[in-house]
């Protein structure tokens, strides 16, 4: 089910920042710089409270699906994929989420935050290889040009990016004051979000 509530909440609850709201996860005030607690009765026991391992394994499966914002169902789908290739599960699957259309977009620094870049794409503004991509979740490859196409958001969306001052991985070339860049390589391991612990991720699904 798709969650409808707070965002910082969830960043409260995994304890740590998710960087879920683009530019404010970077402020004073952000909830977590603030040093505010987990929400709920017992969130200011939980963060240092000792898990059981089934615990540490769920907590990581949500964050995942917390970072990239997915459905339950749409986060163990990718799962199902990443089990069915031939690479270790856990990078096949981090692979994959970073791959998505919007994540490029957030990493390339163009979008401030994966859910705005969800947006744009959503709103036909995102063009990949020349042509609109309204899909989000669209696998990219090597070689795949993407762009901003509509001149009037631009504006909007630069003054964010320019905020930010990304640092674009090592997987893609980017122009951002045209707000337009280039799949270069494939993503690998040292590319995939450091926070999310794999390995955690694949033995929950495995029970
Ligand atoms: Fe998370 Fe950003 Fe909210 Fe901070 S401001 S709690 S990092 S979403």
């Amino acid at each position: 089910m798709k969650y409808t509530g707070p965002v910082c909440r969830l960043c409260r609850r995994e304890g740590e920042k998710l960087y879920l709201k683009g530019a404010r996860c970077e402020s004073p005030k952000c909830p977590i710089t603030k040093g505010r607690p987990a929400p709920g009765q017992h969130g200011l026991t939980s963060a240092s409270s000792k898990k059981s391992e089934y615990a540490k394994q769920m907590r990581a499966k949500q964050k995942a699906k917390r970072i990239f914002t997915l459905t339950e169902r749409v986060f163990s789908n990718y799962y199902q994929k990443a089990e069915n290739k031939e690479g270790v599960t856990g990078n096949e699957l981090l692979k994959m989420l970073e791959k998505r259309f919007d994540n490029v977009l957030y990493r390339a620094g163009i979008a401030s935050s994966r859910k705005q870049a969800r947006q744009l794409i959503s709103h036909g503004l995102c063009k990949l290889n020349s042509r609109i991509v309204d899909i989000p979740s669209v696998q990219v490859r090597v070689g795949d040009k993407f762009e901003i196409k509509d001149s009037r958001k631009q504006v909007t969306i630069l003054k964010e990016a320019s905020a930010q001052k990304p640092t674009a991985p090592r997987w893609m070339k980017v122009d951002l004051k045209n707000l337009s860049g280039e799949v270069v390589a494939e993503p690998e391991k040292d590319d995939f979000e450091k926070t999310i612990e794999s390995q955690y991720i694949i033995e929950y699904y495995s029970k």
